[in-house]
C-alpha cells in the first residue's frame, strides 16, 4: 500500500513557513505499513489542486491532504474534492451543530463563512474535529479495474491534525487493507570513518529490496545505519532485525559508539560513569562545543568537571599561562599546545582526564592537534583541517571525543 501526502497553502508554497505535517505523517503511517511515495506541495490555486488530487488518487492507494479547510476564500480543498469526484458540496448538520456550538461557547456569534466548514462532498464521511472548526473528509474513490483508492482531507493546524489522525485516521487505515502489519526501525550509531568506507566493511546489506532493509545516512561524521523491518508486532519486528543488527555489530565492533538518538557525548558519559572517573576539556578551535554537548546532558554533571575556551592567543596566555614567547616558538595549533592544554584543564579542574583541541589552521588542508592527558601522561593525535566549513567544528569536537571514547573502551 502506498502513500501520498498532499501539503496545501501559499506560506508554503512561498516558503514562508516548512511543511512538518508531510514529515509527521510519512513517519506515522510508516508505522502503521504503509509506505509514502510521493510528498505533494501546491499552492492555494484552485486549478493546480484538481490536477495534484486527480494524479495522488491515481498513483496512490492512500491519499492525506492537510490544509485549506479554513473558512475564508482561500480554502479551496472541499471544493477541489467535489470537483475530482465529480459530486456536489452538501452541507451535513452535526458537522453544522458542532461548528456553532464551538462559537456559542466562545460566545461569539458565527460568521456566515464558517458555514462552508459544514460542507462535504456527496458520500464522503466526516473527520471529526474536536477541538476546531474545520471537521475533515474521508472519502472512499472507486477506480475502475484496481482497488479503490482513500483519501483524507486533514486541517493545516498541526495539533488538530495530529489528533484526528490519532482518533480516527489511523484506525480507519488500520482496519482496512494492510491491517494489523507494523513497520519499526532501529538506529546504529558510528563513527570514525568516512560513509563508504563503512559500507565496505558490511557485506552487502544495503543493497535494495533486502528484508530487513539497512539503510545509511552521515551528519556531520555521526553514520546511521537505520534498519527497518515489517512484522505483526513490535516484538515480532524486533526479532527480524536480530540478526541483521548481529552482523552489523561483528563488522563493524568499535565504530559503533551507540543506537537511536545516541551521540558520541551520551557514550563517552556513559564510559565515564561506569568507570567512576571524570572529565575536563580545553578547546579553542571548537569554541566550547564539547562543553556545550556535554552541559546539556543531566547525566553528566557527575563525571563532567567543566571546560576551558580558549579562542585566541590572547586567552591562551590568560586563562592557559602560556608566554608570549612560547606563543611565537609555537604555533596555537600545535602538538605543544596541545599537550599544554589536556594537562592544564585536568590539573586546575582536577579530572582523571584532561581532553584538549587547539586552535584550527588559517586554511583547510592544515593540521591541528587533539591532545588526551591521564595520570600516565599525555598523547596528541594529529587531525587533518578538513570537511565542509560548516561541519569542521562539529567534526572536531566529535573526533576528540571519540579519541576519549576509544581510550576508555582500550581500558
Ligand atoms: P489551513 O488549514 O490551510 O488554514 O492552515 C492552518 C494553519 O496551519 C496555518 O497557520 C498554516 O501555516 C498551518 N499549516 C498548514 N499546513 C501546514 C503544514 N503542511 N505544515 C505545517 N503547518 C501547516
Ligand atoms: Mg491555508
Amino acid at each position: 500500500m502506498y502513500a501520498e501526502i498532499i501539503s496545501i497553502g501559499d506560506e508554503l508554497t512561498s516558503g514562508q513557513r516548512l511543511d512538518t505535517n508531510s514529515q509527521w505523517l510519512s513517519q506515522r503511517l510508516g508505522e502503521i505499513g504503509i509506505t509514502t511515495l510521493f510528498h505533494t506541495t501546491v499552492a492555494d490555486d484552485l486549478a493546480a489542486n484538481v490536477a495534484v488530487f486527480r494524479s495522488a488518487i491515481d498513483r496512490a492507494d492512500v491519499v492525506i491532504a492537510t490544509g485549506g479547510l479554513g473558512p475564508t476564500a482561500d480554502d479551496l480543498t472541499r471544493e477541489v474534492i467535489a470537483e475530482c469526484l465529480g459530486r456536489p458540496l452538501v452541507q451535513d448538520e452535526a458537522a453544522l451543530q458542532h461548528i456553532m456550538g464551538i462559537f456559542s461557547r466562545r460566545g461569539r456569534d458565527m460568521p456566515q463563512r464558517n458555514k462552508v466548514q459544514a460542507l462535504f462532498p456527496a458520500g464522503s464521511r466526516v473527520v471529526p474535529n474536536p477541538e476546531g472548526t474545520a471537521p475533515g473528509i474521508d472519502v472512499e474513490i472507486s477506480r475502475p479495474g484496481r482497488s479503490s483508492c482513500r483519501l483524507f482531507a486533514l486541517p493545516g493546524v498541526p495539533a488538530e491534525m495530529f489528533q484526528m489522525w490519532q482518533d480516527t485516521v489511523a484506525p480507519a487505515l488500520l482496519t482496512g487493507s494492510g491491517a494489523g502489519r507494523l513497520i519499526r526501525h532501529h538506529r546504529i550509531k558510528c563513527f570514525g570513518v568516512g560513509e563508504s568506507h563503512l559500507e565496505q566493511m558490511l557485506p552487502d546489506l544495503i543493497r535494495r529490496g533486502r528484508d530487513p532493509s539497512v539503510g545509511i545516512t552521515v551528519h556531520q561524521g555521526t553514520i546511521t545505519l537505520r534498519i527497518t523491518a515489517a512484522g505483526s508486532s513490535p516484538d515480532d519486528c524486533r526479532q527480524r532485525m536480530t540478526s541483521t543488527e548481529e552482523t552489523i555489530c561483528q563488522c563493524l565492533s568499535e565504530l559503533i559508539f551507540g543506537e537511536e538518538d545516541d551521540e558520541l557525548e551520551h557514550a563517552v558519559c556513559r564510559l565515564l560513569l561506569a568507570q567512576n572517573r571524570t572529565l575536563a576539556t580545553c578547546e579553542a578551535g571548537t569554541g566550547g562545543l564539547i562543553a556545550h554537548w556535554l552541559g546539556e546532558l543531566g547525566e553528566a554533571a557527575s563525571v563532567y568537571q567543566g571546560g576551558l575556551v580558549v579562542p585566541s592567543n590572547a586567552s591562551l596566555t590568560g586563562a592557559l599561562c602560556l608566554s608570549a614567547d612560547l606563543l611565537t616558538e609555537h604555533s596555537p595549533a600545535s602538538p605543544f599546545v596541545a599537550e599544554h592544554m589536556a594537562v592544564h584543564c585536568r590539573n586546575t579542574l582536577q579530572a582523571d582526564y584532561g581532553l584538549a583541541i587547539t586552535a584550527f589552521p588559517a586554511e583547510a588542508g592544515g593540521t591541528y592537534y587533539v591532545a588526551l592527558a591521564t595520570s600516565k601522561g599525555v598523547s596528541v593525535q594529529p587531525l587533518d583541517y578538513t570537511g565542509h566549513s560548516a561541519i569542521r567544528k562539529p567534526l572536531a569536537a566529535k573526533r576528540a571525543l571519540n579519541l576519549l571514547r576509544l581510550h576508555l573502551l582500550a581500558k
